[in-house]
């Protein structure tokens, strides 16, 4: 083994060269414009470019006031869904931005995977107009914690990056810490709505020394993205077994096929 790859495998030196990638990019950056995370064509400013930005399907009225998810037609005000009453969620109503699609999943992938983390203010700003009235009631933020090694290996949390862009907005504080991922949980990917649930069970817990900011507060759960709403569901679940007076959720993009039938 050469020198040089005996000094790229020591941990300090690895240190040093992500820094000087990191400034070379800053460097990079202020030269270049930046790109659209979806069609990589370059923009004006952060964000999607207007092609991309007018495709994003936002998530509005009318929709089930528990679980936020749209109606396909308008059963009249504060309606739930089928889904809502016969499976009722450990949380209280779920508001989500847009719909996961092709679009939002490359924000999302961008923020998570892509070194964009410059999206996360944008994110955020739409996050807030979405939960607005959540918001409104709430006392903190929890954001959906990583387990420590996955958070080790990808340096940040999406889901917090999320959080303090959505404090920023809304002026909610951020409870940090009072959630502990305390299960290595499979990736949810390819599992099934039943299979998403066991894979979570027990992953949650409230630690001993942050149940005083949970008990009776009312908390709003942030995550990027949601698809069978299991992992919201877990946290959920260990907050209120802590005592919150109340779990909402904010989720920044859901799987939303629209629900046909209301109640
Ligand atoms: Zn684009």
């Amino acid at each position: 083994m050469s020198i040089l790859t005996n000094l790229a495998a020591s941990p300090r030196v690895k240190g040093a060269a992500d820094l000087a990638r990191a400034a070379l990019r800053t460097a990079l950056d202020l030269a270049l414009p930046p790109l659209c995370p979806s069609c990589r064509v370059p923009v004006e400013g952060r964000g999607l470019c207007p092609s991309c930005w007018s495709k994003l399907s936002f998530i509005t009225r009318p929709y089930c006031e528990r679980l936020g998810i749209p109606f396909a037609y308008d059963p009249g005000p504060g309606i739930l869904s089928m889904e809502a009453i016969a499976d009722p969620p450990s949380y209280n109503r779920a508001r989500a931005t847009v719909r996961f699609d092709g679009i939002s999943r490359a924000l999302v992938h961008s923020l998570k995977y892509g070194d964009r983390l410059d999206l996360a203010p944008m994110m955020g700003r739409w996050m807030g107009r979405a939960g607005r009235e959540i918001l409104a009631e709430a006392d903190a933020l929890v954001p959906v914690p990583l387990h420590w090694r996955r958070q080790w290996a990808r340096r940040f949390n999406q889901s917090a990056m999320l959080a303090t862009a959505v404090s920023a907005e809304s002026g909610v504080p951020i409870a940090g810490g009072v959630l502990k991922r305390v299960k290595a949980t499979a990736q949810q990917v390819g599992l099934s709505r039943s299979e998403r649930a066991s894979n979570v069970q027990g992953a949650f817990k409230v630690p001993e020394e942050s149940k005083g900011a949970v008990v009776g507060r009312r908390l709003v759960l942030v995550d990027d993205v949601l698809t069978s709403g299991a992992t919201v569901d877990g946290c959920a679940r260990a907050l209120n077994r802590a005592g919150a007076a109340n779990v909402d959720v904010l989720i920044f993009a859901r799987v939303a096929d629209p629900v046909r039938t209301a109640i």
